[in-house]
């Protein structure tokens, strides 16, 4: 069956999903919103903003700090956050889930607190030519302060990991392996289990970003036998500056706290001050107690819609979107990987990617252009700058048509 063909009104009802998300209710530019930009940061269900909202208005304190009534329902909930999100990830424990601002902190905090110590000159980090600058920028700062070096493993004109080259280059001198589950530029999946079966025989740990895995799959850490695991959790439906990094409790245990400050102390003297333990000792200071507790109403969501509808709803719109999108005279996508999550870049001959989302914003298409902070994969394919489709599952056919019927029409203007 084509992609066109099938039918998917089987699958859910993505007319009641986005009955759950106002602002998808909202127009642009007088237009109906198409929104595109979900590997950017995904929109809220009502669930999640209430929940929010909820919190400000019924339970604002700080956590563990206090032992008033206020003060303990505000921990329980930023606690229970934690458990929903071990539980998602399926990690060992909740321990070892540790609450961070984003993606961005959580590989920060790897480098400067696992690998810096132990980095010397010779060492190197491996990671590849695919990753956000998330994903590099850290390694190289640490790499400058310590003498190793950062290597990147090359990929294929489809926009796949070359595995042989990073087997290959999987080398005694490398002591931390740093490769995205999902591409935010390809949308490539990574095949997670195999890279982490080889980095494993070699004694080398491995670092994933999920960023852009966790709002399309569910991930779990014990099965993809990674070490660490990074995610952000407002592209999967949660507030801004929330996330985490999972990463196993022997190396959690042996890492030295990143951030200083409250809450993550067991004792503070000037002849010595000694730490809490995992999670704590890596969350120094307030965290954003109403955004977790957002995070665990956007779990909630996933939870009651189930990944198994939601992969079937996204992959047949990334089949039918791609089909669509070929129609178009001129139009070159990057990423054609066997494994792909809804993430479409592309180019139309003789038309700038910045013109391109200017043009279509007016017509209330929301979609991203520019280097999506993966300078080096811009490098690879030549180009300075893509137009980004990224899609979830409150999006519909009948969004692709007008996304398409825009395009032609941008197309001809700029022509
Ligand atoms: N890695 C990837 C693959 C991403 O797409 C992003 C966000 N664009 C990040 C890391 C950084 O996430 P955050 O800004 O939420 O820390």
């Amino acid at each position: 069956m084509s992609p066109s063909q099938a039918t998917t009104a089987t699958v859910f009802d993505v007319a009641q999903i986005r009955a759950d998300f106002p602002l998808l209710a909202r127009t642009v530019h007088g237009k109906p919103l198409v929104y595109f930009d979900n590997a950017n940061t995904s929109q809220k269900p009502e669930s999640v903003i209430e929940a929010v909202n909820a919190h400000y208005r019924e339970r604002n304190a700080n956590v563990a700090r206090a032992v008033h009534q206020l003060g303990e329902e505000a921990t329980t909930a930023y606690e229970g956050a934690r458990d929903k999100l071990a539980h998602f990830i399926h990690a060992p424990s909740r321990n070892e889930v540790i609450l961070t601002s984003g993606t961005t902190q959580s590989i920060n905090l790897v480098a400067y607190s696992y690998a810096l110590p132990r980095l010397k000159p010779g060492d190197s980090i491996l990671t590849t030519v695919m990753e956000h600058h998330a994903n590099i920028v850290p390694w190289q700062l640490v790499a400058a302060r310590s003498g190793a070096t950062v290597k990147a493993a090359p990929i294929n004109e489809r926009g796949e990991l070359i595995l042989e080259k990073f087997f290959e280059m999987l080398t005694p001198d490398v002591k931390l392996a740093c490769v995205t589950h999902v591409s935010n530029v390809l949308g490539t999946v990574n095949p997670i289990r195999e890279i982490a079966r080889e980095c494993r025989k070699r004694g080398i740990p491995l670092l994933v970003d999920g960023s852009q895995a966790l709002p399309h799959r569910p991930v779990d850490v014990q099965v993809l036998g990674c070490d660490f695991y990074a995610l952000t959790g407002h592209k999967m439906l949660a507030p801004t500056g929330t996330g985490a990094l999972w990463a196993r409790r022997e190396l959690l245990d042996d890492m030295p706290p990143f951030f200083g400050g409250g809450e993550m102390i067991r004792e503070v003297r000037f002849d010595g001050t000694t730490f809490a333990g995992i999670p704590h000792k890596f969350e120094a200071g307030t965290p954003n107690i109403a955004g977790f507790v957002g995070l665990g109403a956007a779990i909630d969501y996933y939870d009651s819609v189930g990944f198994e509808a939601i992969h079937a709803w996204e992959q047949n719109l990334l089949a039918y979107a791609t089909e669509r999108l070929r129609e178009i005279p001129g139009l070159r996508i990057f990423g054609e990987a066997k494994d792909k999550e809804p993430v479409i870049s592309f180019l139309i001959d003789g038309a700038q990617a910045t013109d391109m989302a200017t043009l279509l914003d007016l017509q209330g298409i929301a979609v991203r252009s520019g280097h999506h902070c993966a300078h080096p994969l811009m490098q690879f394919y030549n180009v300075p700058a893509t137009l980004r489709a990224s899609l979830a599952f409150y999006n519909t056919r009948e969004e692709i048509d007008a996304f398409v019927v825009a395009l032609l029409k941008v197309r001809k203007l700029l022509m």
